[in-house]
């Protein structure tokens, strides 16, 4: 391949923090808030122009759609998303559980309020391009903005891109599944003009439980049995109709899944219907072929809806997700993997930073959390390998398949960025490296900022 050789430069350090957050999602977010309210200066980087990650970006709204009455809870700033969301009037009863579904556009003015309460340096639209390193240590990262490049430099970086982009930049080993085994990516989407009425009597007269997930393409499952009864708000026959009268072709079988809520408005929000598969997080070329092959799959699905659903003779498209849906790229090599064991049989650790519900939904698993099961997340699981200063926050932290399934859901990843951004906060003020901080003040802290630990 062709080679250029960029000139060096000096880069202005416009900012200097204790704790640097790279990304806004609820990993991100999440840590920002822990680690300010355990009182150290907080900085938040994202390269978009609103924090929430996939919540505001992609418009996924279901964040606890696994809640029902035996589900036990994480509490903490997982919980504390949905409640301000709630009292925000940013969330309606989502369609197949006990929880709420956070208003995606909503959701942008509850994070904004958030961070403005907690005393956290905002720096949207600037994107991480390199770390800053002194050995085996990050010092800072380097941004790239309509400013041009800038450096921060901060005591604590916290890498919460979802893609692990810090980690890897930085050299910490990484891996990833080969293109074809990774998670479909997807473009999310929302319609307005639905005849709410006639839409949710045409769902009652024709339920969908979750064994009507195994319909074909994407959507087959293992379950325990016991999810097999239950309600899901599951879309597939109209699109095998469309298919059969010839308005979308056979192969796209893989057009499929659920809504999230019917809105008194007309609106049918968090429609997760479209599959791409080989489809690389990190290859810009593959995120651009496929964000234009999904929106031409959704419009396919808006036609299949109005003529094979009732109350959906009307709709349109009220917009899609800022960007393409990503569910599965770079997972760090941490001090500790979460195993399929640890989330299917109830994983206990002593470095415990909090816990999450037995909920595993991917790689053609899904268990809801309907019996109080749990499992912790130890906190060796944030530490990348060989590199100083750094912890790992959200989905990319370290785990096989079936563990990200579990660890990859966005309250899991509120737990988790909540255990990072407390422990970043205290090895600073600690006067300690990351791996040596003593794990009782960290659960302390967390029990403090009313997570559950245990
Ligand atoms: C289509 C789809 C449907 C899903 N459905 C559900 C569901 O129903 N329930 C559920 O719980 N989970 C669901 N998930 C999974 C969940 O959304 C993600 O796993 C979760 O959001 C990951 O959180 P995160 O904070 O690690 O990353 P993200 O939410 O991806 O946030 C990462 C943030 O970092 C920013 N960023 C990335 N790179 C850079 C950079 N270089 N510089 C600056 N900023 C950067 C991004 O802009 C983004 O704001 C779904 C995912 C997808 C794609």
């Amino acid at each position: 391949m062709k080679t250029i050789t960029e000139p060096a430069r000096d880069i202005d350090v416009i900012h200097e923090t204790d704790v640097l957050v790279v990304g806004s999602g609820p990993g991100g977010l999440s840590a920002a808030l822990a680690a300010a309210r355990a009182g150290v200066e907080v900085t938040l980087v994202e390269r978009f122009g609103c924090f929430g990650g996939n919540i505001t970006v992609v418009g996924v709204e279901g964040m606890h759609w696994y809640r029902h009455e035996q589900t036990v809870e994480s509490n903490g700033i997982a919980r504390e998303f949905e409640e301000a969301a709630k009292t925000a009037g940013a969330a309606v009863p989502e369609s197949q559980s006990l929880s709420y579904e956070i208003d995606s556009e909503g959701f942008k003015l509850v994070a904004d309020r958030m961070v403005e309460e907690a005393g956290i340096h905002a720096m949207l639209h600037r994107s991480f391009v390199a770390p800053i390193m002194e050995g085996d240590r990050i010092t800072g990262i380097i941004t790239e903005s309509k400013a041009g490049r800038e450096a921060l430099l901060a005591k604590v970086v916290i890498d919460a891109t979802g893609d692990a982009d810090v980690a890897h930049r930085a050299g910490a080993p990484t891996e990833k599944a080969p293109r074809e085994d990774l998670m479909a990516a997807s473009v999310m989407f929302h319609v307005a003009g639905v005849d709410r009425q006639k839409f949710l009597e045409g769902v009652k007269a024709d339920p969908q439980t979750y064994a009507d997930w195994g319909g074909g393409g994407e959507w087959n499952i293992e379950t325990t049995g016991k999810e097999d009864e239950m309600f899901s708000p599951f879309l597939h026959k109209p699109f095998a109709q469309a298919i059969e009268a010839g308005m979308i072709p056979p192969h796209l079988n893989t057009i499929a899944g659920t809504w999230g809520a019917a809105h008194e408005t007309g609106e049918l929000t968090y429609m997760n219907l479209i599959h791409l598969g080989n489809c690389d997080g990190t290859d810009p070329d593959d995120l651009t072929r496929n964000e234009i092959e999904g929106r031409r799959q959704a419009m396919l699905a808006i036609e299949a809806l109005r003529a094979f659903t009732p109350g959906c003779e009307g709709i349109r498209l009220r917009n899609f997700g800022m960007t393409l849906g990503i569910r599965d790229t770079r997972k760090v090599d941490t001090a500790y993997r979460m195993t399929e064991w640890d989330v299917r049989e109830q994983g206990r650790f002593e470095d415990s930073i909090g816990i999450f519900p037995e909920f595993i939904d991917g790689y053609g698993v899904l268990i809801l959390p309907t019996t109080g099961r749990y499992f912790e997340i130890p906190y060796r699981n944030l530490l990348p390998k060989r590199i100083k200063g750094l912890l790992v926050s959200g989905r990319a932290t370290g785990g096989e398949k079936i563990a990200h399934a579990a660890t990859r859901n966005m309250a899991c990843c509120a737990v988790i960025g909540q255990g990072a951004g407390v422990a970043a906060a205290l090895s600073i003020k600690s006067n300690r490296e990351l791996e040596d901080i003593d794990i009782g003040s960290i659960q302390r802290e967390l029990e403090r900022q009313d997570s559950r630990v245990h």
